[in-house]
């Protein structure tokens, strides 16, 4: 299978970057681990005016090894929530240090956003690194209050699961912030097509030509030609989840976000047929009682809202085909609020297109669309 993204190696031009990120993470992890017990948060670890630089010249410091590339500074925000946030996302902090410092690199996925930002994937696919603007972090770090105390409260919340945010600077050069969070398609199975899904229409839909759409791309609204039919008890849990997380999101003050789903075809789809239109030739139309245990090789993976669910995919329109799909799924790109660019993208779009179609809108217009969006494609299985 097609791994996503180009492997970052000598004489990339985000090289040093890559470098830096990995000593800066191998040195906050490691620091935390070994000179602080893991204590109960305080608010002051919540505040932004804890500032935690750090100076790597190259030839090392008592505190830092030396390493290849120019000096460069590094900070961390708030690293106690992080590190708290990440033993209740379960990652074990060697772990997390070996995906992201070993000597493996990382790879960089081709801008797979309109924002510029840009995307690493740890090779064990398990963490994903998104570069952010100052705004998104400044977003994050003021919702983190809240967002650790709904965390805590849903362990099934579908927003992203954040494990870091960081800074770099080089010396002479511009500062980098990126967060590190889950990557949600982690997965034994792999993801034949994934939806970016808004609720919004207006220049939803992917430009690439059908020909040249396959299991990378990103799909969007317009896109989806499948209505999800999930067990009864799944679907009351999202439902229930989606309108608890929306609700988060609205009281913070956000709008933008996606729900980005992930489907896992069952039977055999060979990877030449997977354009669009060749989904619906594919053979493994679902039989009503069919057993799903044969198709896990007897070690199941665990199954959880968003993760490993069992569904059909019902195509819409006449005469739809249905598929036994696995679905991945979970709420992104939570980082924007509606400021200034987003009145103003709102405004100009308004211009062009009927106002209530277009993705900039205020937040509570927007919580209210995506919900009644996600009500439409997914559906009770009776
Ligand atoms: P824009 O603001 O233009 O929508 P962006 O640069 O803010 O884009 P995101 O929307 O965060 O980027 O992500 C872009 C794409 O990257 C998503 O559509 C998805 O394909 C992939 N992606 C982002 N976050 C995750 C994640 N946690 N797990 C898996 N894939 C992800
Ligand atoms: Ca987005
Ligand atoms: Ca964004």
């Amino acid at each position: 299978a097609k791994k996503p993204g180009e492997t970052i190696s000598k004489g990339h031009k985000n090289y040093d970057l890559m470098l830096n990120l990995q000593l800066g993470i191998r040195y906050s992890v490691g620091k935390l681990a070994s000179l602080t017990q893991m204590r109960d948060l305080r608010q002051g670890d919540f505040d932004p005016k804890e500032k935690f630089w750090t100076r790597f010249p190259p030839e090392g410091s008592k505190i830092t090894p030396p390493h290849q590339s120019v000096e460069f500074r590094w900070k961390d925000y708030c690293p106690m929530v992080f590190r708290h946030l990440r033993r209740l996302f379960a990652v074990d902090p060697a772990d997390y240090m070996l995906a992201i410092c070993g000597s493996d690199a990382l790879r960089e996925l081709s801008s797979p956003g309109k924002s510029g930002s840009f995307f690493y994937l740890t090779q064990d696919d398990r963490f994903i690194i998104k570069t952010v603007k100052k705004s998104e972090v400044k977003v994050l770090i003021k919702m983190l209050p809240s967002y650790f105390q709904h965390v805590c409260q849903y362990k099934s919340s579908l927003v992203t699961k954040f494990y870091g945010v960081h800074c770099v600077k080089p010396i002479g050069g511009q500062k980098v912030r990126f967060i590190v969070m889950g990557n949600l398609f982690c997965s034994e199975f792999h993801i034949h097509r994934r939806f970016d899904l808004k609720g919004s229409s207006h220049g939803r839909m992917t430009d690439k030509p059908e020909g040249e759409i396959d299991e990378t791309t990103t799909l969007k609204d317009l896109d989806l030609n499948f209505v999800f039919r999930l067990h009864k008890i799944w679907f009351e849990e999202l439902m229930g989840q989606i309108d608890r997380d929306c609700e988060f999101l609205e009281a913070e003050g956000i709008m933008d976000y996606s729900l980005l789903v992930g489907l896992h075809f069952c039977g055999d789809i060979s990877s030449s047929k997977t354009s669009l239109s060749a989904c619906s030739s594919s053979p493994c139309r679902l039989s009503r009682n069919h057993s799903d245990s044969s198709r896990f090789h007897g070690r199941r993976p665990l199954i959880r809202l968003g993760a490993n669910m069992p569904a059909r995919a019902e195509q819409s329109g006449h005469g739809g085909e249905t598929f036994e799909v696995i679905l991945y799924f979970g709420i992104i790109d939570i980082l924007q609020d509606y400021d200034i660019s987003k009145k103003l993208e709102h405004a100009y779009k308004s211009l062009q297109a009927d106002p209530s179609s277009i993705s900039a809108v205020d937040p509570k217009l927007y919580s209210r669309r995506f919900r009644d969006f996600i009500r439409r494609i997914f559906v009770e299985d009776r």
